[in-house]
């Protein structure tokens, strides 16, 4: 698979870092072109029964003012996405059971119904019977980061949880069919050269179609705030390698490295192909706080949206409009 002119799959790598952006740029654009695909993301509940270590939503934070959106306003939100223009809605939130396997059925099958947009889920760790209910119900993608592969570092920063556990759950969603996404928070405490050398490996061994690479951004409401944030840099050469290690997945810009500015996300998307602007809702986006400053603009969701576009557009970029699905599924349909 993955046959692109130029690029035969035993080419040596390049080991080099200015060798390897160059490297990734040519994959991103040997794959993409220049199109940026853009997934509105609808933030519908910050309420979480896990308790990561790096994450605002822990449940132990109880600084944290909690919100729930009802189906209304996540529909109102979706009618945004729709109105930009935007082919993708992603749904996430934390681990809230409140929102069980019928309710969530519920919420896809009306967005599909009445936008026909490509859904993305990304509500974390759930049974089988879960996901295949929402698949039927019309979800078509599935986020769900290993944040690390390795064991002791992944049981020490998510209590209770294990990579085992999160790989099953991803297998269940590649059995149900779903396009798949996954992904790391690069610079973690604890993490060493050899670790992150290791999670890259592990990670093309998934072969997902989306592959996500966030900084890790800390926040002083939780055990992790006082050690030091992944440097932007180092998040844009992990991206790069991931290009490498998965050519043709897709690739977001994190809103984590967007943090950094317009500067640094328009050099994310030399090798990046993604950006998920949020449309959640004014009232209760900053809230969503998985580490500070996300969602903190003042201008509202479809403001910012359309700034996006016309910055991207200014850059040369082209915004494809539909599902922008996986490159398999792409090519299945014109080989
Ligand atoms: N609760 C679900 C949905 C995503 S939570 C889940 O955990 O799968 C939001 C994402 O934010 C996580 O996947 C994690 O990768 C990222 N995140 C959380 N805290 C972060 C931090 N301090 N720095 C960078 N990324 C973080
Ligand atoms: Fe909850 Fe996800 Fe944050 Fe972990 S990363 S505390 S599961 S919202």
């Amino acid at each position: 698979m993955n046959s692109v002119p130029g690029f035969a799959e035993n080419d040596p790598p390049d080991i080099s870092d200015e060798g390897t952006w160059r490297r990734a740029c040519a994959l991103r654009n040997a794959y993409w072109g220049r199109a940026v695909f853009l997934r509105g993301i609808i933030e519908f509940s910050n309420h979480c029964r896990q308790n990561c270590l790096y994450c605002g939503l822990r449940r132990e934070n109880a600084g944290l003012a909690r919100y729930r959106l009802a189906p209304g306003s996540i529909l109102e939100a979706a009618a945004d996405i729709a109105a930009l223009g935007i082919g993708t809605v992603v749904l996430q939130s934390g681990e809230d059971p409140h929102y069980d396997g019928p309710a969530l059925a519920e919420i896809v099958s009306a967005v599909k119904r009445r936008f026909g947009l490509a859904v993305t889920l990304s509500v974390g760790e759930r049974d089988f019977a879960d996901y295949a209910l929402w698949r039927e119900a019309g979800a078509d993608r599935y986020l769900l980061k290993m944040e690390t592969f390795d064991e002791r570092l992944h049981a020490r920063l998510r209590p209770g949880c294990s990579p085992a556990a999160r790989l099953r759950a991803f297998e269940h969603l590649a059995a149900l069919e779903y396009e798949t996404g996954t992904g790391l928070i690069a610079g973690l405490p604890g993490e060493s050269p050899e670790l992150a050398d290791q999670d890259m490996a592990e990670l093309a061994r998934l072969r997902a179609d989306m592959v996500s690479i966030s900084p890790f951004t800390p926040h002083p409401d939780t055990p992790l705030g006082a050690h030091p944030a992944c440097p932007p840099e180092t998040a844009l050469h992990r991206m790069a390698l991931a290009r490498i290690a998965a050519p043709a997945a897709h690739i977001p810009v994190t809103s984590a490295l967007g943090l950094h500015g317009d500067a640094l996300r328009i050099r994310g998307l030399e090798v990046g192909d993604v950006l998920m602007p949020s449309l959640t809702p004014a009232k209760v986006r900053a809230a969503y706080a998985v580490y500070p400053g996300k969602n903190a603009s003042v201008a509202t969701p479809l403001e910012r949206a359309a700034a996006m576009k016309t910055l991207l557009l200014g850059q040369g970029f082209s915004l494809p409009s539909g599902p922008g699905e996986a490159w398999r599924k792409k090519e299945a349909r014109c080989p």
